[in-house]
């Protein structure tokens, strides 16, 4: 795994991408480019049972907060330095990144090929670019700002990092 990893992002021309593009973690699954910004998606390239755990997450390293980075603490942020950063968020997501004990979990039956998603809040309290959901889930929760503006009954449908659970409890303690 490369010690640095750029995500490629405004795609203009998807084959060439597509053509130079090493995957991170082959066999287990890919990144599927396509043109324009933030239109790319990682799949599965093999079926994974619900729970099963899909990779460990290894080779970050810790940075600021940005739209690539994961929030891994109270004031830490790691990048992931692999094709985990093109999992796109989703309100029924069907992964999640624990980063508690640095794994990606199926978090339901997956198949070859379905969309690997988790819901961004399990890790983020704040997020550095805000943006809104269309993810179609019956319970969207519309605008992906981080757990901080989500009620414990929302983010008690997810899997939720430590420090999340932590900082949620603290805020309802304060505001009680
Ligand atoms: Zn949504």
């Amino acid at each position: 795994m490369p010690v640095t990893y750029t995500k490629v992002e405004k795609i203009t021309d998807a084959a060439a991408v597509k053509q130079a593009y090493k995957p991170t973690h082959p066999g287990l699954f890919e990144v599927v480019y396509a043109e324009g910004d933030y239109n790319s998606k990682l799949i599965a390239c093999k079926a994974y049972a619900k729970g099963e755990i899909i990779c460990p997450v290894e080779g970050t390293t810790p940075g600021p907060k940005r739209y690539t980075s994961v929030q891994t603490g109270k004031d830490s942020h790691i990048e992931l330095n692999s094709d985990l950063v093109f999992m796109n968020h989703s309100c029924n997501p069907t992964v999640s990144l624990d980063t508690d004990s640095m794994i990606v979990v199926a978090v339901v039956d997956l198949k070859e090929g379905d969309n690997l998603t988790f819901f961004y809040p399990s890790s983020e309290w704040e997020m550095d670019q805000p943006f809104p959901c269309w993810c179609g889930a019956d319970q969207c929760v519309k605008n992906i700002q981080g757990a901080k503006f989500l009620s414990q009954e929302t983010m008690n449908r997810y899997f939720r990092t430590k420090h999340i659970q932590d900082l949620l409890t603290e805020r309802d303690a304060a505001s009680a």
